[in-house]
């Protein structure tokens, strides 16, 4: 592990409207989970959360829409805040994450400024459909694969505690690995009440084996990135992440639930000595 933390922040643009049925979400229209929901996030708004976020320390911003891919109208609008965020706030990393994708779709994203796309495999292809029936796992892939071969850098993990089995997680770890991406956020599920599934039964313990296990896994991704649930999982015991193979983690709120403030992240590097990544 290295000592320089990258920190990541992402912003929902587009919330809560989604049509697919991904049963650890709570952005799906289908569970009608307590969250807020809107088409556009206006753009002074999201100007004001990259701003917060390059103040911060934060060198990735990542702008996430909710739903299965991207259509006409979403790509638009991710080009039009990728351009805008260009020029207000130059120093920050633009990553998108906006589902499925097609080859030339990612193109146009980097022709606007986006350098890295986030697109999950969340969990193995054996375990899939049990978490997801609108959508294949196969599907996710290719999008990883389309990710590279219109040179955008691939930032692609999973979720843990979806009810899957340890087998399945090597499985998609290896699946990772062939992909061999820069940066594999790994998440914790986070239990909703509107959700079917079964809160996440991981201990402490448990997680910071399988940040351990995704650093032996995916060795060449250059980080290893605690996503959602960090607060939630780790409780007081978050600084031991760094120990067990993480280098990078988000700030601030999560998609649909809060993060601690960030200043808390700040001070939790600093006691640890740990420096914040300026460039990649
Ligand atoms: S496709 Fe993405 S936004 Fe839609 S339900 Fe699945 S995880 Fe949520």
């Amino acid at each position: 592990m290295g000592n320089n933390i990258f920190l990541c922040s992402i912003c929902n643009i587009n919330s809560g409207t989604c049509n697919e049925d991904c049963k650890f979400c709570s952005q799906s229209v289908r569970y009608k989970a307590d969250i807020a929901r809107y088409k556009q996030k206006p753009i002074e708004e999201i100007i004001k959360e990259a701003k917060s976020a390059r103040d911060s320390g934060a060198l990735g911003f990542c702008l996430v829409t909710a739903d299965k891919g991207l259509n006409e109208k979403s790509l638009e609008f991710v080009c039009n805040t990728a351009r805008i965020l260009t020029k207000e706030t130059p120093e920050l990393r633009l990553i998108a994450c906006n589902g499925t994708a097609t080859k030339e779709q990612l193109l146009t994203l980097k022709k606007a400024g986006i350098k890295a796309y986030n697109h999950n495999l969340e969990t193995s292809r054996e375990f899939y459909p049990q978490i997801c029936t609108t959508h294949s796992w196969d599907e996710r892939f290719e999008t990883c694969q389309n990710v590279n071969e219109a040179g955008l850098v691939l930032i692609s993990g999973g979720i843990f505690g979806l009810g899957e089995s340890h087998e399945e997680r090597i499985s998609m770890l290896k699946a990772l690995e062939l992909l061999n991406p820069t940066s594999v956020p790994i998440n914790f599920y986070h239990h909703n009440e509107a959700l079917e599934l079964k809160p996440n039964s991981l201990s402490v313990n448990e997680a910071l084996e399988l940040i351990k296990l995704t650093r032996k896994l995916v060795p060449n991704a250059m980080r290893i990135m605690v996503a959602g649930g960090r607060e939630l999982m780790f409780g007081d015991r978050q600084s031991e992440i760094f120990a067990n193979g993480a280098n990078s983690i988000v700030i601030g709120d999560y998609l649909t639930t809060s993060g601690r403030a960030k200043s808390r992240d700040l001070e939790m590097l600093k006691s640890l000595n740990l420096t914040i990544a300026k460039s990649v």
